[in-house]
């Protein structure tokens, strides 16, 4: 059973060799009486917040746990059940929802909630538009964001899991939207693929605030804040009165020791702006509703996604890595097995 284990807690910028690829046993059979599911990992989710559990830090309010270094790193995933001891699965059902980094996984049924129903689409999708990042793009910009038809968005990491959606949603919204993004060819996609009114590269345009006054010289009405840190302290001097920022992530603060200092935070206080973050885990109610919406655009092709899938758990750590320089284009999945 080949796994990706964390050899020690990170400080600082997260290393391929942070982590290590070794063989472990399994039995593939459930012990005697357990209530939990046996899984043949699939597809892996590579998420900026597993950096965030790789750090010896409690997190003060408890919503999270580190990871426990020689353990696998945990995160979300597509399964298939080999043997289960909970009622509501059976061999052979494809989930999705929290597994960890190794081949096959003992799980309690708990942590994976979502079984898949719809497998006429590709399955890699339950690791992004049709899992965890789509509903965090739909309540994020929906439940928090409330856009109204014609409202001005800007959208950071915005060719990202999370971001292509969001800026998809303002625009079916009827909403005007600019994406920053790494590199050309991701404010590319951004632009020609997911329909984006204008897009600029932040790595090319160091003054943020000039980039955001040329694309919104009306200001903003809307962020969703994926990055945190200089972008923020941008936004804020751009936001219009009464503006909502909904903060999703903050992935340039992820593992630092000090945080970047955000200056222009009395912005807040004259321009009346919301600042609200959210934890996608409240809104997985919605997860119905949410697949009722997307299933239908993704078919008829009003919605497009994009993946960066990788080959092979050995893979891992580098793609993973990978998501801190942007080498990701799109969804960042690891493919382990084919069903
Ligand atoms: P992405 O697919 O967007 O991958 C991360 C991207 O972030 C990279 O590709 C890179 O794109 C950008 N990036 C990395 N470092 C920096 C930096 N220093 N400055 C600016 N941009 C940077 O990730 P996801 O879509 O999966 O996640 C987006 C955010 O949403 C994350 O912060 C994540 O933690 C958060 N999230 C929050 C949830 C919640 O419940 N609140 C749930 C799920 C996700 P580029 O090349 O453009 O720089």
């Amino acid at each position: 059973n080949k796994k990706v284990v964390l050899k020690d807690y990170v400080i600082g910028l997260l290393k391929e060799s942070d982590m290590d690829i070794v063989e472990g046993t399994i039995t593939l059979k459930l012990p005697e009486g357990s209530n939990e599911i046996l899984l043949k990992n699939l597809y892996l989710s590579c998420d900026p917040h597993m950096r965030n559990l790789m750090s010896n830090i409690q997190d003060p309010d408890e919503s999270f746990v580190p990871y426990t270094p020689g353990s696998p790193l945990e995160g979300y995933g597509v399964a298939k059940v080999l043997e289960s001891g909970h009622p509501d699965y059976k061999k052979g059902d494809l989930v999705w929802g929290f597994t960890k980094w190794e081949e096959y996984s003992l799980v309690p049924s708990s942590l994976i909630p979502f079984k898949i129903e719809h497998t006429d689409v590709p399955l890699s999708y339950y690791t992004g538009i049709l899992g965890m990042q789509g509903i965090t793009a739909y309540a994020g910009f929906f439940e928090v964001g409330l856009p109204k038809k014609g409202e001005r968005v800007f959208v950071s990491a915005a060719s990202g899991a999370v971001g292509q959606l969001v800026g998809q949603f303002a625009k079916l919204t009827g909403c005007y939207v600019v994406g920053s993004a790494g590199s050309k060819h991701k404010v590319d996609l951004l632009k020609n693929k997911f329909g984006f009114d204008d897009a600029f590269n932040y790595k090319e345009e160091p003054d943020l605030n000039a980039a955001l006054k040329r694309c919104f010289p009306e200001g903003i009405d809307i962020y969703f804040e994926n990055v945190g840190g200089k972008t923020l302290d941008a936004v804020l001097l751009n936001m219009r009165n009464h503006g909502r920022i909904v903060v999703c992530g903050m992935t340039s603060q992820y593992g630092r020791a000090q945080p970047e200092g955000v200056t222009n935070l009395t912005s807040l206080i004259t321009k009346r702006i919301r600042m609200q973050a959210f934890l996608v885990t409240d809104y997985y109610p919605m997860y119905p509703k949410y697949l009722e919406y997307v299933l239908p655009k993704i078919k008829e092709g009003k919605i497009v996604y994009v993946e960066d899938i990788v080959e092979g758990l050995e893979n891992g750590p580098a793609a993973l890595v990978g998501l801190f320089s942007g080498r990701n284009v799109g969804k960042q999945v690891l493919l382990v097995a084919h069903e």
